[in-house]
């Protein structure tokens, strides 16, 4: 599907959407009935956020050439100390 735009010269613009290929050149305005031409715009392209886009990128270059480990890789989180006040309790 996709979205086409028409333009009546009594009420504007209006979208309608259809099969790819099959928007005729002129359609009737559901609003007056008129006969109204199409529109070529623009069309209605979304920018990727960058961590979308860096994720995807590694994930396809992860497909392609998949990086080998011999052993599993060191944590990426620092090392958790345990809390200070825990040294002071009692112990058994
Ligand atoms: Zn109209």
């Amino acid at each position: 599907m996709a979205t086409y735009e028409y333009a009546c010269p009594g009420c504007g613009s209006f979208d309608v959407r259809l099969a790819l290929g099959t928007a005729p050149a002129t359609r009737e305005c559901p609003v007056c009935g008129r006969e109204c031409r199409r529109v070529y715009s623009a069309p209605a392209l979304t920018r990727t956020s960058p961590t979308v886009r860096a994720s995807r990128e590694r994930e396809e270059q992860s497909r392609e050439t998949p990086e080998v480990v011999s052993e599993v890789p060191p944590s990426r989180r620092a090392a958790r100390r345990p809390h200070p006040a825990l040294a002071r309790l009692p112990r058994p």
